[in-house]
């Protein structure tokens, strides 16, 4: 899907631009024209950059929609899209027409053809996929003031239970042994008149329990484990132990430095807890609906209560839980407010176990009233020198070397300030080299003759991958830590 999102996404720079040059050329009084006849010719580029605008914006929708697994939206939309440019391309182009104009309506011409073989390619995409195990779940995009209670609940229902049959979703629903008596509240919102598309979004986007990380991937972060075995993984499954004193905190801050698994101790989370995961991107959820972002939160909690024991993890929290400013603009704010309220909700009722858990590597950005609510807050560091050695260890067992185990502690030692993402950089360049030296032997060479790796490689690898965190900025969130953190 990114693919699809940048192949369109390099669409619209470039149509920015054009649109740029067609504004200003017909502001600057080009309209005058030769011979009478360009101001049809500047209406014909006109006419083809509203049909640009109006098949842009579709084909946003489109990708949008695409991105929440919402298919069916995504075709209506691309099809739009399509119908908008079948229009464009059957506008004649005139008889007199200046150079530059030409010049003009040729590469719009040119570029809605693009558009056209993308757009097609995505809908032939998209037929395939609506077409199997999908077609059940088929539904035209219901108006909100249209759809009934009832219709909620049930369509919510039905969402719940057929999602086994979906590719992202429905490993959530099938992996869980107890997900089908783990709905013991009825659905609540059905009655709050919620958007049957935003409680889909949730269903088949945000809930996902798939990664495929196991606990012991995660090489060191002990307390982070620890932690996280005590306020999810254990209450989700022995309720009945975890109540009075020890009711777990329903809120938990993973921050550090870029790429040292604060990610990965998430996505492990999701596959060994048996709560439901709702896996929330932070950046989804203030780019992508604007607006919606506030409503989409409201429901978010809601499903999440109706299906607990849950965890709601936000990737990158900062980005929306920033500390709220004057210039900040209105849907943000809401969007803040309704996540607080949202949150003390959950965290007032003791019967409800929804846990959110927030990770960011500018947690110093962080709203106050946000930091408050998210009362555990644990330091994942860089690796020390045994978590580096940890790391190694597991990174070459899967590849031939003749590393001493005093070796590899000198690797160890040399790689000080390394974060867990470097270091598999590291690896990663230390095992090319043994390939490079091989030249044009490459193409013949048997597997097994591969030379193994040997300390120089790695010493060789360091002056290419170096530490990618500053100094000063390692400083910043260790002070951070020693203000803040519970650790
Ligand atoms: P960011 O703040 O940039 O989001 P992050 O802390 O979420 O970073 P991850 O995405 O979890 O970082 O980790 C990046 C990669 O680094 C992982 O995919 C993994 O390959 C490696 N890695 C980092 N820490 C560890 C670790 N403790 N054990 C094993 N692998 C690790
Ligand atoms: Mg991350």
């Amino acid at each position: 899907l990114r693919g699809v999102i940048d192949s369109f996404s390099s669409i619209f720079t470039e149509e920015s631009k054009q649109d740029h040059s067609v504004s200003t050329s017909s502001s600057s009084g080009s309209m005058d024209g030769i011979d009478g006849v360009p101001v049809t010719n500047e209406r014909v580029a006109y006419k083809l950059k509203g049909y640009f605008d109006l098949a842009k914006e579709e084909i946003a929708k489109g990708v949008r929609a695409e991105e929440w697994g919402l298919h069916d939206d995504a075709l209506l939309h691309y099809r739009n899209a399509q119908r908008i440019m079948n229009e464009a391309t059957s506008t004649p182009s005139p008889s007199y027409i200046t150079s530059s104009e030409k010049e003009k309506v040729r590469s719009y011409r040119e570029k809605i053809s693009k558009w056209q073989n993308q757009v097609s390619e995505r809908l032939q995409a998209l037929g395939k996929r609506t077409g199997v195990g999908m077609s059940e779940n088929k539904k035209t995009v219901p108006s909100p003031s249209s759809a009934s209670v009832s219709t909620t609940a049930s369509r919510y229902r039905r969402g719940s239970t057929q999602k086994t049959s979906l590719p992202r979703s429905g490993i959530a629903t099938a992996r869980n042994p107890k997900d089908a008596t783990a709905n013991p509240k009825p659905v609540k919102e059905s009655g709050n008149g919620y958007d049957d598309k935003l409680l889909e979004m949730i269903n088949t986007t945000i809930v996902d329990r798939s990664p495929s990380v196991k606990w012991d991937d995660v090489a060191g972060l002990d307390g982070a484990k620890q932690a996280l075995m005590e306020m999810v993984i254990l209450p989700a499954k022995r309720r009945d132990l975890f109540t009075g004193l020890r009711r777990p905190a329903r809120g938990l801050l993973l921050f550090g430095p870029p790429g040292n698994g604060k990610t990965m101790l998430a996505k492990a989370v999701a596959s060994e807890s048996q709560a439901t995961f709702f896996n929330v991107s932070a950046s989804s959820l203030t780019s992508k609906w604007v607006g919606e972002a506030e409503k989409l939160v409201k429901t978010l909690f809601q499903v999440a209560i109706s299906r607990q024991p849950s965890v709601i993890f936000m990737d990158e929290i900062d980005s929306i839980m920033s500390t709220r400013s004057i210039s900040e603009n209105e849907a943000s704010r809401r969007l803040k407010s309704e996540f607080l309220i949202q949150f003390d909700g959950v965290t007032s009722n003791p019967d409800d176990l929804v846990i959110v858990i927030g990770a960011t590597n500018k947690p110093q950005e962080l709203d106050d009233a946000v930091l408050r609510r998210l009362v555990k807050r644990i330091y994942v560091p860089l690796p020390d020198s045994n978590v580096r050695k940890l790391l190694f260890k597991t990174k070459l067992k899967c590849q031939p070397h003749s590393l001493s185990s005093g070796d590899i502690d000198k690797v160890v030692r040399e790689t000080e300030g390394y974060s867990g993402s470097d270091l598999q950089a590291l690896c990663e360049e230390a095992a090319m080299m043994p390939i490079r030296e091989l030249g044009a032997d490459i193409l013949t060479i048997q597997a097994n003759k591969v030379r193994p790796l040997r300390y120089d490689d790695f010493r060789k690898s360091m002056s290419v991958i170096r530490p990618s965190l500053s100094k000063s900025k390692w400083e910043e969130l260790e002070r951070w830590n020693s203000e803040f953190g519970s650790n």
